[in-house]
């Protein structure tokens, strides 16, 4: 179990299993899970995953909600309903 990985990252666990895009899959979203990531109150990066949507900040100890793997969330841009195009 000492075998080092070399480009499988975290997802390198899995050994052969499960296929190429759901490993890759899994590292990408591991990474960003367990990086620090900036604090929204505080602007340090200080901000760790405490579980699934639920972040705390260690410098200044804000607990928030937001996105399950990340807090900060890219896939969902904000969406204006005052461009109704009709007819
Ligand atoms: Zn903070």
């Amino acid at each position: 179990m000492s075998k080092s990985t070399e480009k499988a990252g975290s997802s390198g666990r899995f050994g052969t299993r499960y296929g190429v895009v759901v490993r890759n899959r899994v590292r990408d979203i591991d990474k960003m899970r367990t990086t620090d990531h900036e604090c929204p109150r505080c602007h340090r990066t200080g901000v760790n995953r405490v579980s699934s949507g639920i972040w705390q900040c260690r410098a200044c100890d804000a607990k928030f909600a937001a996105g399950a793997y990340s807090p900060v969330s890219k896939k969902a841009p904000v969406v204006s309903s005052t461009e109704e195009q009709g007819e």
